[in-house]
């Protein structure tokens, strides 16, 4: 049994919290729905304190706090463009509240163009990156190959078939159901020798795993890249659309009102350029206080340590999992993965497995389809017939349950995942 403790376990807030369980007793909540959020950092909330008796409205007040705050909130953009190597010339960075209303804001901006009218993107994308797609472009989905990765080949063949017409190629980073890593570069390249843009839909990636926009190969850089703060140690509220200036210099946001305008007389409306022209509204400074913070956190720790420790952490829980009677693992494909392990044990329905290690161990986890059906319809290979019972409510949707780690977690708490696994794996039959 490897021994040892996370180096970045003291920085994470609430670890020592304690939930009841089904016997009545108390026990340490152990987190392995990290995927789905991650609990804060310390010094994140500490820098949120400390602001606390500092912020006000931004842009227009002329008050010593506001014009600090307004000082931090632009500040900010460059940061952000620093942590994930964007262009500080061409890139915009605009907020929002997070990765899903990122994509909303893009795909709304994009469908405005004339002739290029189809969006390439894959299998296995959360809902977030496939359904605002839907209802403003052709949408079509990349194949996987054999080894669960998107076949560029097949990327390369769409990309001949509707020629000049891709408005974009739109791919996750990493999956939230396997973890499995996309060959973003590559992928670039493809689209930029094909005249086409790409986005990276990198909520899963940023907490684990540096990010090149501008790649050492000019020809293989990432035009668009999204992500959300509450995946990255800080809370909920912000999200970041990067993307070159020009998408926003034309035609009309998709929300407007104040902050987004020049001029206004009552014929007529003047914008502001972007960003500003993409934030309605009074901004969330005390969101982009918190992801600062988080964004110098993980650049101190170093994101290759941060994934190299949670790799470890991955292989080990794979490995005693395989002794598990009747479980199975659904991404042992021997490919680039951040730290997902998507499992189900054969004979418990997904939801009461996920609710015995709550209520039996204090143990989070996330069941179902994460937000992705159709790549869990591929996945566990379900027929239209189950799919259709589970929309008539007569069943429930078949899934899987998720174990998703962050920086913090350790074999401590993998050992005590294993040991009610087992349990409750012997106990059904
Ligand atoms: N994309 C991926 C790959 C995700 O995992 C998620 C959330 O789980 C999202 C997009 C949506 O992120 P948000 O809920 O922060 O908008």
């Amino acid at each position: 049994m490897p021994l040892g403790n996370s180096p970045f376990r003291k920085y994470i807030l609430g670890l020592e919290t304690k939930v009841p369980l089904a016997n009545g007793q108390q026990t340490n909540y152990i987190n392995f729905d990290n995927a789905a959020t991650t609990p804060p950092l310390y010094s994140v909330i500490k820098t949120l304190n400390d602001f606390a008796p500092w912020y006000s409205s931004i842009h227009r007040g002329q008050g010593y706090k506001s014009l600090l705050s307004s000082e931090f909130y632009e500040d900010s953009r460059k940061i952000v463009l620093n942590f994930v190597k964007g262009n500080p010339v061409s890139h915009t960075v605009v907020y929002g509240k997070n990765t899903t209303e990122a994509i909303n804001k893009l795909s709304y901006r994009l469908s405005n163009s004339e002739g290029k009218n189809v969006i390439l993107t894959t299998e296995m994308e959360h809902h977030s990156n496939d359904l605002p797609w839907r209802n403003r472009f052709t949408v079509d989905y990349i194949k996987s190959t054999d080894d669960g990765s998107i076949s560029l080949a097949d990327l390369e063949s769409k990309l001949i078939k509707y020629n000049d017409r891709v408005r974009l190629i739109t791919l996750t980073g990493a999956s939230n159901v396997t973890g499995y890593k996309n060959p973003i570069y590559k992928a670039a390249g493809l689209a930029h020798h094909y005249h086409t843009k790409i986005l990276i839909d990198a909520a899963q990636l940023i907490p684990h795993s540096p990010i090149d926009m501008k790649h050492a190969n000019e020809s293989e850089k990432i035009d668009f890249l999204v992500f959300s703060a509450h995946k990255m140690y800080a809370p909920f509220g912000t999200g970041v659309l990067i993307a070159p200036k020009e998408t926003f210099l034309n035609g009309s946001p998709e929300y407007s009102g104040g902050g987004t305008v020049k001029v206004v007389t009552q014929d007529n409306v003047y914008w502001d350029l972007p960003p500003h022209k993409e934030e309605a509204g009074t901004p969330n400074i005390m969101g982009i206080i918190a992801l600062m913070e988080a964004i110098n956190s993980l650049t101190k720790f170093g994101l290759d340590k941060i994934s190299n420790y949670e790799e470890k952490l991955c292989n080990y829980t794979a490995k005693q999992l395989q002794n598990i009677p009747d479980l199975k693992i659904y991404n042992t494909k021997k490919i680039p993965k951040v730290a997902i392990i998507p499992f189900n044990i054969k004979g418990i329905r997904h939801d009461i497995l996920a609710r015995c290690l709550s209520h039996e161990a204090g143990i989070a986890v996330r069941n179902g389809c994460f937000c992705a059906q159709p790549y869990i319809q591929k996945i566990l290979k379900i027929s239209p017939g189950e799919i259709k019972r589970h929309i008539n409510n007569t069943e429930l949707h078949p899934g899987l349950v998720r174990i998703s780690f962050g920086m913090y977690n350790t074999y401590e708490e993998i050992n005590k995942l294993i040991e009610i696994l087992n349990d409750i794996s012997k106990d059904k039959n």
